[in-house]
């Protein structure tokens, strides 16, 4: 189900510069899907989890489908289902909850923390799944730890999920000693695969300690303060940023790990924290340099030139164009945005080309119209929008892809551009 979440009215769009990068604001009609998709990878990622949605039929279909790709033997989700009843007030919502995640907790013993994932049913009838979570720690403790996080299409799109799950976790993490050496954390949820190889590369740097947010077990969380300095992984954690620093954290400035130069340029950041030899620097990354530019050479002569068209889904939209453009030689057309933080794309606006249009919000039938207008040769987008698109001659790619494969770091470059190539390659074969 893609969830629309309508905002009232097309307003004025305003426009400010960044650099040479022309922003503009829009507001409109949305489509994109809520907060709760995030439960998607990460009830992978934290391996002890469960997440349990508070939430209508429409929320279980939602997941039920955005996961469907993947076959479990045991879920990490479930939906405590509000019906009829309860959003009449008939029921008392609270015991009915506390019975469920009893039952939960007996039949599945190897849970080790429990999120109650609001919704907009739950947010609708102001359910405070932050009194329940408390509740249910103080009762479920020392074994089970309880927390909350609203998914609702109401407050959250699609990736912000991920961040009001991860805000939740940081008031938990072990406060690090006074005196403890620096140390690095990783923010932003990562594919094993990719978090592996970047512990290696901190590791050849000579960057220790590094850790994890999330951590992959419930009970592993990473000690943070004053000398924690965290980088961000992921370009959607704005209320993650704020709570870690709220903890002393300090964040340092990079571009994204996407592509060759955005992976060099993160692991950078770091390596001047640390003062890493340069020559050490060029050392460690040269071999995964080399191996990304193999990689990526066969996409960049299929896609330069190409002109490809962003609509705001994901957040991850503008690291993504600047990749795009200056490693594979793309045109972008338009790069939407459903929320642009200045302060943490600093660094990836100040890459973008000059005149590069950065739309942030949407009005929906005003981009659809542009993309028409402006026929590029791939337009990135959310599953609503994909077939209507290709109806009329688009070539699309999902950005929900975008998230459940892994695209960070140097090993996973070629994997990065050929998502981008593939549609492009169908759609030739179609045409053949
Ligand atoms: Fe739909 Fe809201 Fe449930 Fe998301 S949280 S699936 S937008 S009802």
């Amino acid at each position: 189900m893609n969830a629309h979440a309508p905002v009232p009215s097309a307003a004025t769009p305003s426009t400010a510069g960044c650099g040479e990068v022309a922003i503009r604001q829009e507001r409109g009609q949305r489509a994109v899907f809520c907060g709760l998709t995030g439960i998607v990878w990460l009830h992978r990622k934290i391996q002890d989890a469960f997440f349990l949605v508070v939430g209508s039929r429409t929320c279980a279909h939602l997941i039920q489908s955005a996961a469907g790709v993947m076959i479990f033997a045991e879920p990490r989700f479930a939906t405590a289902i509000i019906d009829e009843r309860d959003l009449a007030g008939l029921a008392d919502m609270n015991d009915e909850l506390d019975r469920v995640v009893g039952r939960l907790i007996e039949r599945r013993p190897d849970i080790r923390l429990l999120f109650l994932v609001g919704s907009c049913p739950s947010e609708v009838i102001k359910l405070d799944l932050g009194r329940a979570a408390a509740r249910l720690s103080r009762n479920l403790a020392p074994a089970v730890r309880v927390l909350s996080y609203s998914g609702s299409g109401i407050e959250t799109t699609f990736t912000q999920g991920e961040d009001a799950c991860l805000a939740a976790l940081v008031p938990e993490m072990p406060r690090a000693a006074a005196d403890a050496p620096p140390a690095l954390l990783v923010a932003g949820a990562l594919a094993d695969v990719v978090e592996d190889q970047f512990a290696r590369l901190f590791a050849e740097l000579g960057i220790a300690p590094v850790r994890f947010l999330p951590a992959r077990r419930a009970g592993a969380l990473p000690e943070i303060g004053p000398n924690t300095r965290y980088l961000l992984a992921q370009p959607f954690l704005a209320d993650t940023a704020r709570a870690l620093e709220a903890r002393g954290a300090t964040r340092l400035p990079a571009p994204f790990p996407l592509g060759a130069e955005g992976t060099t340029r993160w692991l950078q950041a770091a390596a001047e924290a640390w003062h890493v030899d340069p020559a050490r620097f060029a050392a460690v990354t040269a071999p995964g340099l080399r191996r990304a530019e193999q990689a990526l050479g066969p996409h960049r002569e299929r896609l330069s030139g190409k002109r490809v068209f962003f609509f705001p889904d994901s957040q991850l939209e503008v690291p993504l164009a600047r990749f795009l453009a200056r490693e594979l030689g793309m045109g972008l057309t338009e790069v939407g945005t459903p929320y642009l933080h200045r302060g943490h794309l600093a660094e990836e606006l100040a890459l973008l080309p000059a005149g590069t249009q950065v739309v942030e919000g949407q009005s929906l039938d005003d981009q659809m119209d542009r993309a028409r207008a402006a026929q590029p040769d791939l337009s990135v987008c959310g599953l609503g929008l994909a077939n209507p698109l290709e109806a009329e001659g688009l070539a699309t790619k999902w950005s929900i892809e975008l998230l459940f494969t892994p695209i960070q770091g140097y090993d996973q470059a070629g994997d990065l551009a050929e998502l981008f190539a593939r549609p492009l390659l169908r759609r030739t074969r179609l045409e053949v």
